[in-house]
């Protein structure tokens, strides 16, 4: 018989941790994923070396998730960053830390490692795998829901919607569980791409693809207000500016927003005194050998010389007034309109999703449908890159799973 104490449709870190944490309850349990196999996103995240989490404690994560990232509280306390470290280390996979960037890997760098060590576990709590399955529909009538599939009819009292959100769809995901939480009568915020690159109007960084800058002030404007200012890396492409600071800002990119940069790390009235004093201590200098000793990239200083029309032999002293405040301008502000953020082809995570409002904090449960849980991307949270977001489908899948009811059956 198809009959599950509870059926979790989606094979991501949600779905997944949802499931172990059921069975170890004595869940009888069973998972559906569309795909051929579970883990697709998992495979591609960290560019295939899955930065699983973050270094901090979790009220160190609370901001990485912006406005909606106090919906986390409860499912990151009572799933911290250190408890997922520890799951992986008893389960033979001790997670690493790189100390740069703050991020855990596991200790072999593979995604496919973190996949295979998954599916085991839940193999060995007898929990269903059923891959490549087409749901068709979802009804819930007397306590039991009715999950309707080209596999046939499965049944169960609790079910968990963990099918992330509508980004990279090529791995699977599609949106699907929007329209089924919709069914279900769920309140959906518009879904909208994030962690993606950004593209301006009039860009003119085409020839400097591959150059990057790191930790410098981005800063993200909607009406002559800041919306956001994060620290991070960019990364000049040559269509668009990308790098984990400014994926991580892409998140607060609204209609008529504009980006700002500050390439060299100092405010506009520090960086021109300083080339006043330059150029008053030896104005035969050039312009371009001043720049250099800010640790500029050379080609691009010549490329904002050139968009300036300042020639790079010009000496200070002969650098005018105008040409000069300009120039520090694009330097520590440079402010450009934003057009556009990168498609759901080639976001990382979707913003937007099931409405925070309509789902208990405490335990993931739906306001609207008893036994009806959702988690991990497909609510409305999203975090920044670094880890953040595995960490939340983890924490709240795990919440979900302590937190559902085992019915006794006959
Ligand atoms: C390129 C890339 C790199 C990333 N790198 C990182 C990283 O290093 N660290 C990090 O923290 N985050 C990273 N992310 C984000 C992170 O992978 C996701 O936020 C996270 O996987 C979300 O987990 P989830 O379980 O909610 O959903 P997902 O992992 O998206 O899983 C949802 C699953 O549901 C399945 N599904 C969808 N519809 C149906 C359906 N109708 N029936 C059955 N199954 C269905 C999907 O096929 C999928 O397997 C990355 C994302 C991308 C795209």
């Amino acid at each position: 018989m198809n009959e599950f104490d509870l059926i979790v449709v989606g094979g991501g870190p949600g779905g997944i941790f949802t499931a172990i944490t059921a069975a170890e309850r004595g869940f009888k349990v069973a998972l559906l994923e569309k795909n051929k196999r579970i883990g697709n996103k998992i495979l591609v995240a960290g560019s295939g070396k899955c930065n699983l989490t973050h270094t901090g404690k979790p009220k160190d994560f609370s901001d990485k998730y912006g406005q909606n990232g106090k919906f986390l509280k409860e499912a990151l306390n009572k799933y911290s960053p250190e408890m997922l470290k520890m799951f992986f280390k008893e389960n033979g996979l001790p997670l690493v830390l790189v100390e740069e960037t703050g991020k855990y890997f596991p200790e072999t760098f593979s995604s496919l490692d973190v996949v295979d060590l998954l599916k085991r576990k839940m193999l060995t709590l007898g929990i269903k795998i059923i891959e490549g399955i087409k749901i068709e529909g979802i009804q819930k009538n007397l306590e039991i829901f009715s999950i309707f599939t080209d596999k046939g009819l499965y049944k169960c009292d609790n079910l968990v919607l963990a099918t992330g959100g509508k980004s990279y769809p090529g791995v699977g995901t599609t949106g699907d569980g929007y329209v089924m939480a919709k069914e279900l009568g769920h309140k959906i915020v518009p879904p909208k791409p994030a962690l993606s690159p950004i593209y301006v109007r009039d860009y003119f960084f085409q020839e400097l693809s591959g150059i990057s800058f790191q930790n410098v002030k981005i800063t993200i404007w909607k009406e002559n207000k800041k919306v956001i200012e994060k620290k991070g890396a960019v990364l000049l492409t040559h269509t668009n500016f990308s790098g984990p600071g400014i994926l991580d800002n892409s998140r607060f990119v609204e209609s008529e927003s504009q980006l700002e940069i500050n390439y060299i790390g100092k405010e506009y009235e520090i960086l021109n005194k300083e080339l006043i004093e330059e150029m008053n201590k030896d104005g035969k200098k050039t312009i371009k050998k001043v720049l250099s000793y800010y640790f500029l990239p050379e080609r691009f200083i010549k490329t904002i010389l050139s968009i300036l029309e300042i020639s790079e032999e010009l000496k200070m002293a002969e650098l005018s007034k105008e040409k000069r405040e300009s120039l520090v301008k694009l330097l520590t502000s440079n402010k450009m309109e934003i057009t556009k953020v990168g498609s759901f082809e080639m976001a990382m995570v979707t913003r937007g999703g099931v409405s925070l409002d309509e789902v208990n904090a405490k335990t993931m449960e739906s306001k609207k449908i008893q036994g009806l849980y959702l988690v991990g991307e497909l609510l409305d949270v999203d975090g920044d890159t670094g880890g953040y977001n595995i960490q939340a489908a983890c924490s709240t899948g795990v919440l979900a799973g302590k937190s559902m009811r085992k019915k006794e059956r006959e």
